[in-house]
């Protein structure tokens, strides 16, 4: 079934999550105050309209109220993205998702009532981070404030090792969800205690980051 999206504000982000969506067969509705974003996108999103969201009028007659899923994408402008969610909140707009340029706004954006609040920036900084410190990080996701789940080359000292081997849970406080073995194309997705871990392996690891990062430290 076609899903139905608006994406406010075709910066680099919302531009990219509007080019996606309708790459993906999705009906999106793409709103910018600037007509040359409009212009852009008129040809990639199933609509495009030149519209400045703060206005409480211009964004009823979008019809905006019947799209299940809004995604607001104002950078700079702190003020007009939230001024914009709280409207599109008051019109009892489903699912929310809003990008935050800072701390303080993502705190703003929460406690108004914003269901998804992203941070791609910051978020994408830790992610490549977290591979600059280790080559064997492949990848880490933030699960919350304090959790994450890493995806992580096994290497030589886990290399010929079983789970029961390394204790890892009682020693580190983590858990593998998964292995990725280096030679096949699939992925265990719950790996028994006995399983023998090769260097090549990709692990899928679970946990708070401060047992995260002593695992990486100590065995990656
Ligand atoms: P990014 O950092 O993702 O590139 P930008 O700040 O460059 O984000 O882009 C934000 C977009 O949001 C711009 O295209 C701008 O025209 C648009 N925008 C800003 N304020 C409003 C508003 N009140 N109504 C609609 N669009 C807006």
């Amino acid at each position: 079934m076609k899903r139905e999206f608006a994406v406010i504000g075709l910066g680099r982000f919302g531009g990219s999550i509007c080019r996606e969506l309708s790459e993906e067969g999705m009906d999106v509705l793409a709103i910018d105050a600037d007509e040359d974003k409009i212009d852009e996108f008129k040809d990639i999103a199933a609509h495009a309209v030149i519209a400045d969201t703060t206005d409480d009028k211009v964004l009823k007659e979008l019809g905006i109220r019947n799209i299940e899923h809004v995604i607001v994408a104002i950078g700079d402008n702190i003020q007009a993205s939230i001024l914009t969610t709280i409207m599109l909140k008051e019109l009892g707009i489903k699912t929310l998702t809003v990008k935050a340029q800072n701390d303080y706004h993502e705190k703003v954006l929460k406690k108004i009532g914003a269901d998804y609040v992203v941070h791609p920036e910051r978020d994408m900084g830790r992610r490549i981070a977290h591979s600059i410190i280790s080559t064997n990080i492949l990848d880490h996701l933030e699960l919350s404030d304090d959790h994450s789940i890493v995806e992580v080359k096994a290497g030589k000292r886990m290399d010929g090792k079983t789970l029961v081997d390394l204790d890892i849970r009682a020693q580190y406080g983590c858990n593998i969800v998964a292995i990725k073995e280096a030679d096949e194309k699939g992925i265990n997705v719950s790996p028994m205690a006995t399983q023998t871990i090769e260097a090549d392996d990709i692990l899928i690891v679970i946990g708070a980051d401060k047992d995260i990062s002593r695992f990486e430290k100590q065995l990656v």
